[in-house]
């Protein structure tokens, strides 16, 4: 190995320490809370499999998610890992607000009224934190408590503002509780005061990808985008499904967003609770043809949250989501709060493993083609053939090389065979490409030409043990090297 490219290779350690072992195509996000915020646990998780920690900025300060952003850090520096990090925005999300006792048992037929004046909360007046309630809801429109465990009706709105429901659906209402509108448009901008200094803070913290909760229209995307511009940011976004108007607009959102989370908690709520399977199946789909990574969140492996073993329909769901295409699925409480966060992620890394291993693996490359009208087509048709050539020679490998992450969204989405490594000088791509199905990515800077380019590539590979002599490698690339054009070229190489 030359001197030059020692620098490449300094986490060779991957065999030693079993990365190798552990790969798996599907990614993992796991969510960091009380039962994982220490550096040790953060990297025994990570050993165990994740690849992706997210900050819920629905809990907790900025105080302590910068002690576990230091953490994750470290580890990147001194382990062979590269994990990313997603700060997750609350955004809109309404609540009620504090309940005499913290309780108030209701049964079918009762009467509340919801108010928009701060108060503690009894069977009379409820606050709710939504000013616009009385403008925005209509007699009859649905109204769902605490994940849609109660259910109330609209029967009267006042001129002071009060609304007056019915309970149509009882049980018991305690302090902060969300409430979700499935029947409303709601008109609370995309993001809250609060959302903005947390998104200020993901910023000054370079977080890798920044998800917006609660997403409704393409504009706020958009909205969002044009903070992280003014910022020279460099964070991808994420847009939280969990709305039916998202739904509604998809295509725009999937096109404007960097990534998608199906975010089953509150879509569950949002829309009929037996929808939520097929609109999983479509999204993953949608994402998949758009080349944006998708993740399926929320009660993956929930039993886990206190017992050492899956419901066999958990372990079903994960074997689903990696089996329709799914780049990641996430673990929520089960890391955060839950009572066996490394058994989680080790029983969940199991069932994607075993799912990889058979042929029952999803193959987008065989029923998606590049589209001609595309921008993009050349570069496509590169990544496509270079998947389809990998596929018919048996490759070892497929390598890429990215500069806006595009090449490595791309040839990730065609679900290839052959294990894809992707090369940047781009320090922030190779964290956000941590979330991509099948996706390892490597730190490499050298311009000089592209047949020293592809030969380091390879040699990198070799040095970690990825490739080894006989191997077939698919590499794909642009010429001329110091144009920065998009990919356009691909080469096979049989090792000596
Ligand atoms: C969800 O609703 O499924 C979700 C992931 O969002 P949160 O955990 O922020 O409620």
């Amino acid at each position: 190995m030359s001197k030059n490219l020692s620098k490449y290779v300094d986490k060779s350690m991957d065999k030693q320490t079993g990365v190798e072992h552990a790969f798996k195509r599907t990614k993992i996000v796991a969510t960091v809370g009380p039962a994982c915020d220490t550096y040790e646990k953060l990297l025994e998780l990570t050993r165990a499999g994740v690849n992706v920690f997210r900050l819920n900025f629905s809990h907790g300060n900025h105080e302590d998610k910068l002690k576990i952003i230091e953490h994750i850090r470290n580890i990147n520096k001194t382990e062979p890992y590269n994990i990313a990090i997603l700060g997750d925005l609350q955004g809109p999300k309404l609540r009620v607000g504090e309940i005499e006792n913290n309780a108030l048992h209701v049964v079918a037929g009762d009467i509340l009224t919801f108010t928009n004046e701060k108060l503690v909360g009894n069977k009379d007046r409820i606050y709710v934190s939504y000013p616009n309630l009385h403008e925005d809801v209509k007699i009859g429109n649905k109204i769902m408590i605490d994940d849609g465990k109660l259910e109330v009706k609209v029967i009267d709105i006042a001129k002071n503002g009060d609304v007056k429901v019915e309970v149509t659906l009882g049980g018991v209402i305690s302090s902060k509780k969300g409430i979700n509108l499935p029947d409303t448009k709601i008109s609370l901008p995309a993001l809250t005061e609060k959302d903005l200094i947390d998104l200020d803070f993901i910023i000054e913290q370079k977080l890798d990808w920044v998800a917006l909760s609660f997403v409704r229209s393409v504009k706020d995307i958009v909205i969002l985008r044009s903070k992280i511009d003014e910022r020279k940011s460099k964070s991808k976004i994420i847009a939280k499904i969990e709305m039916p108007e998202a739904l509604t607009n998809i295509r725009d959102i999937i096109v404007e967003s960097d990534g998608i989370m199906v975010a089953r908690g509150d879509l569950g709520v949002e829309v009929p609770v037996e929808q939520v399977p097929l609109i999983q199946k479509q999204l993953i789909r949608k994402c998949i043809h758009r080349a944006k990574p998708v993740i399926v969140a929320t009660q993956m492996m929930e039993s886990m949250i206190d017992r050492t073993k899956p419901n066999r329909s958990e372990i079903t769901d994960v074997a689903n989501a990696v089996l329709e295409g799914a780049d990641a699925v996430m673990l929520s409480g089960e890391t955060a709060t839950g009572q066996h966060p490394v058994l989680v992620v080790q029983t969940m890394r199991k069932i994607i493993v075993e799912v990889e291993a058979t042929e029952y693996r999803y193959n987008r490359e065989e029923d998606l083609k590049p589209q001609t009208h595309s921008p993009s087509f050349l570069s496509d048709a590169i990544c496509y053939n270079a998947c389809k050539i990998a596929k018919d020679s048996n490759a070892d490998a497929l390598i890429g090389m990215t500069q806006s992450g595009y090449t490595g969204f791309m040839l990730s989405s065609y679900r290839p065979k052959a294990p894809l490594y992707i090369f940047s000088k781009e320090r922030t791509l190779i964290n956000q490409l941590s979330l991509s199905w099948g996706v390892r990515a490597f730190y490499y800077a050298e311009e000089e030409s592209l047949d020293n380019i592809l030969e380091d590539q390879i040699e990198i590979l070799k040095e970690r043990g990825f490739v080894k002599s006989g191997d077939v490698i698919i590499s794909t690339g642009s010429t001329p090297i110091h144009l920065h054009l998009p990919t356009n070229m691909l080469k096979i190489t049989k090792l000596d």
